[in-house]
């Protein structure tokens, strides 16, 4: 039986935290600023046990001393980002299991956006929180990782079970889609074009996506793919190749 609630909790312009109460017990992934989360931890009598975070960039991290100040709380992230995230207590790595009330958060690594980006891969509750890493549609930029490094950490998500659900650190979804379209115009594309604007005009989340819809409609997800690489070059390339050229495409989109 379900024991856990996982609410979005929209941030700043185009952020998504994520506060997951079991019982009353909650911690939150990636907050961006305190204000919302105080008032969703307030609202729902919640007790806010821990910070997670996915890596250093300020809309990720912008609340954790506020709410470590206001709260009796411990903040997770990645041991290697120890020197750039606020207020951290917990070093995590790749083999540690952080356990929040029975739940297991595995902690994947996914360098690419930046060089300490991580994932947690939560097998309970069918979820994983990619920060910047994936978005629907999408990937994250590179500030700090190299294409070869992003296309690594695109497998390993896309290698999680196909129902599982992936929530992301933001509302990217339409610009991936009008890129998407772009790229390779079908009826797929525009149907989810017609579902994300039904979704975003009454100001609902597109998120969660799953790993089986991005294995269909994420270009970024299918680098490997012939057909997607025919799009990019007339020779044979490798996915590494293909997967620079998909993203250099989008970043001078
Ligand atoms: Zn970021």
């Amino acid at each position: 039986m379900k024991d856990f609630n996982i609410n979005i909790i929209p941030c700043l312009n185009d952020n998504y935290s994520y506060v997951i109460s079991v019982g009353r017990d909650a911690l939150v992934i990636d907050p961006s600023e305190s204000k919302p989360i105080i008032n969703f931890i307030e609202k729902n009598n919640l007790e806010l046990k821990f910070i997670l975070n996915t890596h250093h960039h300020f809309d990720h991290v912008g609340g954790n001393l506020e709410l470590k100040d206001k709260y009796n709380l411990l903040i997770a992230g990645n041991e290697n980002d120890k020197k750039r995230i606020p207020g951290i207590d917990i070093f995590l790595n790749e083999t540690e299991k952080f356990v929040f009330n029975s739940h297991e958060f595995q902690v994947i690594n996914t360098p690419g956006h930046t060089s300490d980006c991580i994932s947690f891969y939560v097998k309970s509750m069918k979820s994983v929180f990619t920060g910047d890493a994936v978005f629907s549609l999408g990937c994250g930029r590179l500030f700090e990782g190299s294409p070869n490094e992003m296309w690594k950490s695109i497998c390993k998500i896309k290698s999680l079970p196909d129902d599982t659900n992936i929530f992301c650190g933001h509302e990217y979804t339409m610009n991936n889609a009008i890129f998407t379209k772009a790229i390779i115009d079908n009826e797929a594309i525009d149907l989810k074009i017609r579902e994300i604007k039904k979704l975003r005009s009454n100001n609902i989340p597109t998120i969660p996506t799953t790993i089986a819809a991005e294995k269909k409609l994420n270009i970024f997800f299918q680098a490997d793919s012939d057909e997607i690489k025919s799009l990019f070059s007339k020779e044979l390339i490798n996915d590494e190749e293909a997967f620079k050229m998909i993203r250099l495409a989008k970043d001078n989109f």
